[in-house]
C-alpha cells in the first residue's frame, strides 16, 4: 500500500507538473507534493519568446493544467515556495518558511536559470532576461512602447526574441561573438539560413563581436561593443545561455556535473532522489554517455519517466532529444544531438527556407532538421536512432522518401 508515503517534487514547471499528473495516473495514492518558487501554476515556456510574448493569445494559453487540476489530483501545489536546503541522508527538505517535509522519493526538476551578465551597466534599468512568464510580461511591456532594442546572443531565446521584436515593428540589432546565429548547435551553413531570414526582415546582425558595456544614466541607452560601436537602444534583451539550478543537489552532496548527474532512471546518486528536466545530465543509453538538453520535448517527457522510477517502476529515459523553434514564418524541428559532425547534406534548398538538413558522421545521420517542412520527424529519428547507413545522394533527393532510407526490418537501437 502507498497511501502512508510522500513523494515530494521540487520545481512546479513542466517537468514537475508532469511528473505529479504521471504519479496519480499510475495510481499513486499517497502524499504527492509540487513546491514551486514562482506564484504562478505550472506553465510552458516555448511561447514567451513567441506569441505570448507579442500579445496574440492569453495567458491561460500557457498553463500546463487548468487551475482545478491540482485539487481534483490531491497534488499539494505550494506555489511561492522555494526548497532552501536537502538532507538526503534523512531524507527531509527544508523549505523557505522553515517548514521540514521528509518525503519516500523526491524529484528535483528545478530548471535552470538565465547567465547574467557581469559587466559595465549590467544593472540598468531595461537591461532584460527571459526565463519566466513574469519577464516575458515585462518584455511585452516593452514592445508595446517600439523603439530600438539590443539583443545580446544570437541563440534559440535571442533570435526569437529578435524576430518577435521584428514583427511588432522594433529597431532589432543581434550582436553576437560567433559568425553566424546558432552556430554552436547548428554549424555555420545553417546558421547562415538563420542570419539570411534576420537579415530579410531588417534586423542588423552584428557578429564577430560582443558586448563590453551598457551605457545610461540609470537607464540603459546604449551598448558598447568589444570593436568601438555604440548601439543607441531603448532596451537590451541578454540572452547568452542558462546554468543549470543545482545549487539544492551539490550542498546536499549529489553527484552534479553539468547538471545534476542521473542514470537511465533518472536516480540521482542519492538514494530515492530523481532529477528530470533541464537540471538533469542523464546518461543516455543511446550515446552511452550523460547528455543535458534544455528542450521542452525532454521536460514534457522525462518528468513522467522519473515519477514511474519513483513508483519503483523499470522505466527507462531513452528519447533522442528534439527540439522546435519559430521565427517569423519559419518554423524548424530538430532531432539528434550532434557535437561535432564531418558533413551537412541538404534535402532541398535552404535559400527557400523549405529543406531537411541532416548532420551526418560517416555515413551516419546524427542530426536531422526539417524547416517548413512537416511529417518527416518520425523518418528522421529512425534514421538517427536505427543508425543506418545512408547514400548522400539518396537522402538529398526529394523523389525519395525518407521512409524509404529506413529498412522495414532495422532493427531499434535507441
Ligand atoms: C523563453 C523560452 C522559450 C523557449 N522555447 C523553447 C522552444 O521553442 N523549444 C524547446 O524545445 N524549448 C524551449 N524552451 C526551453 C523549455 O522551456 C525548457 O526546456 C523547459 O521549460 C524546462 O522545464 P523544467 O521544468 O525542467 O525547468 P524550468 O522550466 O526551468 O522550471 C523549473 C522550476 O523550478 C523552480 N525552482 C527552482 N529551484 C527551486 C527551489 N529550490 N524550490 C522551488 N522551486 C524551484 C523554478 O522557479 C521553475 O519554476 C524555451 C525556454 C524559454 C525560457
Amino acid at each position: 500500500m502507498t497511501s502512508d508515503r510522500t513523494f515530494v517534487i521540487v520545481g512546479a514547471s513542466l517537468t514537475g507538473a508532469k511528473a505529479a499528473e504521471t504519479l496519480r495516473a499510475e495510481g499513486f495514492d499517497g502524499r504527492v507534493v509540487l513546491i514551486g518558487a514562482e506564484d504562478e501554476r505550472p506553465y510552458e515556456r516555448p511561447p514567451l519568446s513567441k506569441d505570448y510574448l507579442r500579445g496574440e493569445v492569453d495567458r491561460e494559453t500557457v498553463y500546463v493544467h487548468p487551475e482545478e487540476f491540482y485539487a481534483e489530483h490531491d497534488i499539494e501545489l505550494r506555489l511561492g515556495r522555494s526548497a532552501v536546503s536537502l538532507n538526503a541522508a534523512g531524507s527531509e527538505l527544508t523549505l523557505d518558511n522553515g517548514e521540514r517535509l521528509r518525503y519516500d522519493r523526491l524529484l528535483l526538476a528545478t530548471g535552470a536559470e538565465p547567465r547574467r551578465l557581469s559587466i559595465p551597466g549590467g544593472d540598468l534599468d531595461g537591461v532584460l532576461y527571459l526565463r519566466s512568464v513574469a519577464d516575458s510580461d515585462a518584455l511585452r511591456g516593452r514592445l508595446d512602447r517600439g523603439g530600438a532594442v539590443v539583443v545580446i546572443g544570437a541563440g534559440w531565446i535571442g533570435a526569437e526574441v529578435a524576430a518577435s521584436a521584428r514583427q511588432r515593428g522594433l529597431e532589432v540589432t543581434v550582436v553576437d561573438p560567433l559568425t553566424v546565429p546558432l552556430e554552436r548547435v547548428l554549424g555555420s551553413e545553417v546558421g547562415a539560413v538563420y542570419r539570411d531570414l534576420h537579415l530579410d526582415h531588417g534586423v542588423q546582425m552584428l557578429h564577430g563581436t560582443a558586448v563590453e558595456a551598457f551605457e545610461g544614466d540609470t537607464a540603459v541607452e546604449r551598448v558598447r561593443t568589444i570593436d568601438g560601436r555604440e548601439l543607441e537602444c531603448d532596451f537590451v534583451v541578454v540572452g547568452v545561455g542558462v546554468h543549470p539550478r543545482t545549487g539544492l543537489a551539490a550542498e546536499a552532496g549529489l553527484a552534479v556535473d553539468n547538471g545534476i548527474l542521473v542514470d537511465k532512471h533518472l536516480q540521482t546518486s542519492a538514494p530515492g532522489v530523481f532529477a528530470a528536466g533541464d537540471v538533469a545530465n542523464a546518461h543516455h543509453p543511446f550515446y552511452g554517455e550523460p547528455v543535458r538538453v534544455e528542450h521542452w520535448a525532454n521536460a514534457l517527457h522525462q518528468g513522467p519517466v522519473a515519477a514511474r522510477a519513483m513508483l519503483g517502476q523499470s522505466a527507462v529515459y531513452d528519447r533522442l532529444p528534439y527540439f522546435f523553434s519559430d521565427q517569423y514564418d519559419v518554423g524548424m524541428e530538430y532531432a539528434g544531438f550532434a557535437r561535432t559532425w564531418d558533413r551537412v547534406v541538404f534535402r532541398g534548398d535552404p535559400a527557400t527556407r523549405e529543406f531537411v538538413a541532416f548532420w551526418l558522421t560517416g555515413d551516419r545521420v546524427v542530426a536531422g532538421m526539417n524547416v517548413n517542412v512537416w511529417d518527416v520527424i518520425d523518418p528522421i529519428q529512425r534514421l538517427i536512432s536505427e543508425r543506418v547507413a545512408v547514400d548522400d545522394r539518396r537522402l538529398a533527393d526529394p523523389d525519395v522518401a525518407l521512409e524509404e532510407l529506413v529498412p522495414a526490418d532495422a532493427g531499434s537501437a535507441a
